[in-house]
């Protein structure tokens, strides 16, 4: 159990599903995969399955409410 750094209480962890903010430059790079032919396509693939896999573990605090990852 994780105490809270603002007021000493119990902070509880919580799982939670992060998507990286896609950029200008991210989505440019993606369009530019899509023009090459099979291989541009096969790493946009990998690319875009990658991002939906990602969790965070956020400590909440029961008393006040701060939560931090
Ligand atoms: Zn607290």
């Amino acid at each position: 159990m994780r105490q809270c750094p603002r007021c000493g209480g119990p902070m509880t962890a919580q799982a939670v599903s992060v998507l990286k903010p896609r950029g200008c430059l991210t989505v440019l790079f993606y369009i530019i995969l899509l023009c090459i032919p099979v291989l541009g396509w096969i790493a946009l693939f990998f690319l875009l399955r990658g991002r939906k896999s990602r969790l965070r573990t956020y400590f909440v605090c029961n008393s006040c409410g701060y939560s931090r990852g």
